[in-house]
């Protein structure tokens, strides 16, 4: 369909890599659902200076293949410039479609997002995509050196110094550096573990400049490597001059105590919203998961 060709030529690892991110019947819901609208063609606004606020306002939303199952209700929350904003929840809480209507994957059912205080409808949705990075949960690498998968959907030309202070950013440097033929070494199957894919594909996010970072965090890969991958590219991008706004769909909560907000979905409504140790005096469902994630570990 017009929509897969476009995705593909799109940045390939966004919404492709979103994609491939649920089940297979979901895929097949997930390519039924975009209405017309969600194509987006049409042009729309594109802004001369973008902050990278972000505003939920009151978005309710339901897959239009479930229309009786509210996926999000009433959710409210503001993204201020260069914050680091976590979402997290049980699974089945509506994170992912939190992300999804902000890529404008769907329209909200009720409510709307805001970007920069501009309704997101009104922008022009491809120059709206490309301010963002996003990295998925299963990074998709390709059969070609390393460099060119740093370098992979980046439309404009690419020096050797931007690939290797993405992949510094993304704590991939060492690494690729080790390797028998470092930055031009063939990505084959196992050549790298799923921490650096991982790596490798935020470096690939961070080498677009993305005024918005969007991680979704592996739910498979609750290991303490991809809490440092996580970890690491905060820190990053706090030092960063460059502002970016970062959304983290976390699994592993103990990545995200730094986070400036946290926010805690519950059945497709934010139940808690604030810094680790406020939620941890709340002592509420973050509080209440974190000490399961803490016996777990134990
Ligand atoms: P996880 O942590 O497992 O990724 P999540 O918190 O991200 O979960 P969502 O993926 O946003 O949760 O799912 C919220 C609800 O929406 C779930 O009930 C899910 O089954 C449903 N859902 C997700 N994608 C679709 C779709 N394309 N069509 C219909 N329902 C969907």
């Amino acid at each position: 369909s017009e929509w897969l060709i476009y995705s593909t030529w799109w940045v390939g690892d966004n919404i492709s890599n979103l994609m491939q991110s649920v089940g297979a019947s979901e895929k097949v819901f997930h390519l039924m659902d975009l209405s017309p609208s969600s194509q987006f063609m049409e042009r729309g606004e594109k802004l001369q200076r973008l902050t990278g606020r972000i505003e939920f306002k009151n978005v309710s939303f339901h897959y239009p293949s479930r229309p009786t199952v509210s996926v999000v209700q009433h959710v409210n929350f503001v993204v201020h410039p260069s914050e680091v904003v976590a979402i997290v929840g049980l699974s089945g809480s509506g994170k992912s479609t939190l992300v999804n209507l902000l890529l404008r994957l769907y329209e909200p059912t009720n409510g709307q997002i805001l970007i920069d205080d501009i309704p997101i409808n009104g922008l022009d949705t491809m120059w709206w995509r490309e301010r963002i990075g996003f990295v998925g949960q299963e990074p998709k690498l390709f059969r070609m050196d390393i460099s060119s998968n740093i370098r992979y959907g980046c439309t404009r030309d690419v020096k050797q110094e931007e690939i290797e202070w993405a992949a510094k950013q993304a704590y991939a440097h060492d690494f690729i550096s080790a390797l028998p033929n470092g930055y031009e070494t063939l990505v084959d199957d196992d050549l790298l573990s799923g921490g650096q894919k991982q790596r490798i594909a935020i470096a690939r996010a961070l080498l677009r400049d993305p005024k918005i970072l969007i991680l979704d965090e592996a739910t498979s890969a609750l290991d303490a490597e991809s809490e440092h991958n996580v970890k690491g590219v905060l820190r990053s991008v706090k030092s960063d001059s460059a502002t970016r706004s970062v959304i983290v769909i976390a699994h592993r909560l103990s990545t995200i105590q730094a986070a400036d907000r946290i926010v805690v979905m519950d059945g497709g409504q934010i139940v808690e919203m604030g810094i680790h140790r406020e939620l941890l005096l709340k002592d509420g469902l973050y509080a209440r998961l974190t000490r399961k994630q803490a016996d777990a570990m134990a």
